[in-house]
């Protein structure tokens, strides 16, 4: 099998037992790799109704055929769990070196199950694969750790949790390299109890690669459109992500306090052009990545990885803070505590609201970044206050009896659009699998910049199939596995080709989609198998209810029901939102369900 090695790294911390299992070809042709692979190795390996934080949920740490290829971006992987924030399935992607390492050291996925009974780290060397102590690193922050344990020494490549997975902090984080993370949906935490404190990688060997001659071609032709593009050639390495700030802004749909507005009066001072100007040291880059849209940032207290541009709004706009400084010490904190920024900020903002209004006695209100850092510090630490923080907005707000100022989907805190100002963007973070997200497909391009072509945000009829077929291309890219600012420039068709000449199996672009609907069918029959329901396919009652106040998106609110309809039909799910039969052999999933019945 090119691109693929064939083998997955099963290791149980409970048995210390490590084995090398087969990778079934078949699962690897309809799954792909990386978030695909994730999900289908999930459900073999959890039981229906497992506690996330419990030794029999796992962590899949998978590759895509791509990875390590040389392919522009080809250097991410992900963390497939269930999740101890929303109890969904959970995926969580990371670039920087670490998933580069894992394939180069001949494995497609890694499995951990179980729980050591002491502190562990998993070290898996040229040399081979160890359990070793890591009680001496127990409480260590993330750079710390990565340093002791030899990261980017050689080959090394180091993944580690910071305190906040170690007291299972449900919005925790796994860091990668020291500065990239896994971060939604609580997969810290789940390593935290499984009381590993990290996983050291080093490899040598290059996946194969089916068509060379192909292959080379196919780098140079899209090394070309990097450059054609102004987004990936210009704006992403000028500006950062953060570049999105005064975009989203001018529409009316950047989500302040805690989304009771829609424009922030200071996103100038929060923008990516700011960033630039006042705090920017230099660019820098995932492996083989010609982009480069990592900020290496400086303060008068530290120099640091970041923010992005969800960071920057998390501790900004969300939360009513325009001192771009103080959110860049509160993103190297968060990397350094290993907290996920944008459930952190958007749960310290719902706890401004709940303090305004007399709910909750806490200091934390709208603008007082001076807090950031104690708040941060008692989340991780699960001191005091920080302890109910800790358990992410939704908890937060339903345990002081207003859970609707919890602006999150399946219990996930919502990302940076207003979807009162973009109707699709609204649909697409109900219907998320993981919960409200921004990367399980993305209607900015279509309904705010015009790629390929711009639709009106405000429509509502038709948008469910633009929202389909992101949220399918969203998770075939996830699957290769590369970086989704390569597609802002190069297309699917073009990615189905990279995939046949790595595999040598025929991918069309249809069948490419096809795959990715494969998988956003299988993570919706994980959830259906968890409990979840249409009732959870809704967005919170304020983005339903409360119109606009003032600006551009002034007067609407998301009208989500009639777009869900639409959604459920052109998926081919019944009115409840459940896969039909058809449906599901047309994408050879019936099988999973027959086994269930
Ligand atoms: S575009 Fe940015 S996030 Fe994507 S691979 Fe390049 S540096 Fe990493």
């Amino acid at each position: 099998m090119n691109g693929w090695f064939g083998r997955v790294l099963d290791i149980d911390l409970s048995s210390a037992c490590i084995k090398t299992l087969p990778l079934d070809e078949q699962i690897a042709h309809l799954f792909i790799g990386g978030r695909g692979l994730g999900a289908r190795l999930l459900w073999d390996a959890v039981k229906p109704g497992v506690e996330p934080l419990a030794p029999e949920n796992v962590l899949i740490f998978a590759t895509g055929p791509v990875t390590a290829s040389g392919y522009q971006t080809s250097n991410r992987f992900t963390v497939t769990t269930k999740s101890p924030l929303t109890g969904t399935i959970m995926d969580a992607n990371s670039g920087g070196f670490w998933g580069m390492q894992l394939k180069k050291a001949g494995y497609d996925a890694l499995i951990v199950r179980g729980r050591a009974a002491q502190p562990t780290y998993i070290e898996i060397t040229l040399a081979g694969i160890s359990l070793r102590d890591a009680s001496h690193l127990w409480g260590q922050r993330v750079l710390a750790t990565s340093a002791a344990l030899g990261q980017n020494d050689n080959r090394r490549n180091v993944l580690c949790i910071g305190p906040a997975g170690e007291n299972l902090s449900r919005i925790a984080a796994i860091m990668n390299d020291g500065r990239r993370s896994l971060a939604r949906g609580g997969p810290g935490a789940v390593m935290g109890s499984k009381n590993l404190k990290a996983i050291v990688v080093e490899g040598k060997d290059r996946p194969g690669i089916q068509d060379q001659e192909r292959f080379k071609f196919l780098l140079y032709e899209s090394r070309k459109m990097l450059r054609a593009s102004p987004l990936t050639s210009q704006a992403l390495p000028e500006f950062g992500t953060a570049v999105m700030m005064n975009i989203v802004n001018r529409i009316g749909a950047l989500p302040t306090r805690n989304f009771t507005q829609s424009q922030f009066e200071d996103a100038e001072a929060i923008s990516g052009e700011t960033l630039t100007d006042k705090y920017l040291v230099k660019n820098a880059s995932c492996w083989a990545c010609p982009i480069g849209c990592t900020r290496i940032s400086k303060t008068d207290k530290i120099e640091s990885e970041g923010p992005e541009f969800e960071t920057t709004w998390a501790f900004g706009a969300q939360c009513g803070v325009n001192d771009l400084a103080a959110i860049i010490e509160a993103n190297h904190l968060c990397n350094e505590l290993g907290l996920d920024t944008i459930s952190a900020g958007s749960t310290i903002a719902c706890a401004m609201e709940l303090t305004e209004r007399g709910l909750l006695a806490s200091d934390v209100r709208f603008g007082r970044a001076d807090l950031f850092a104690p708040t941060l510090e008692a989340m991780a630490a699960r001191r005091g206050i920080g302890n109910e923080l800790a358990e992410g907005s939704a908890r937060l707000a339903k345990k002081y009896g207003a859970p609707e100022l919890s602006m999150s989907v399946k219990g996930l805190e919502m990302p940076a659009y207003d979807p009162r100002g973009m109707q699709g963007q609204g649909l697409l973070y109900a219907t998320s699998n993981r919960g409200a997200c921004h990367m399980r497909g993305n209607m900015l391009g279509l309904e705010v910049l015009g790629l390929p072509k711009l639709i009106d945000r405000f429509q509502v009829q038709g948008k469910a199939s633009f929202v389909n077929l992101h949220q399918n291309s969203s998770a075939a890219i996830d699957s290769l596995i590369v970086c989704k600012f390569t597609n802002l420039a190069v297309a699917d068709e073009y990615l189905a080709r990279v995939l046949t000449a790595v595999t040598g199996v025929p991918y069309s672009t249809g069948e490419l989609i096809r795959t990715g609907e494969r998988i956003w069918n299988l993570e919706r029959l994980y959830n259906l198998r968890e409990g979840f329901t249409r009732a959870d396919d809704t967005l919170p009652p304020r983005l339903l209810n409360e119109p606009v106040a003032s600006g551009p998106s002034q007067g609407w609110v998301s009208k989500l029901d009639p777009m869900l309809k639409e959604y459920y039909r052109t998926r081919g799910w019944d009115e409840q939102g459940v896969p039909r039969r058809k449906k599901l052999d047309e994408l050879s999933l019936s099988n999973l369900v027959n086994s269930e019945q």
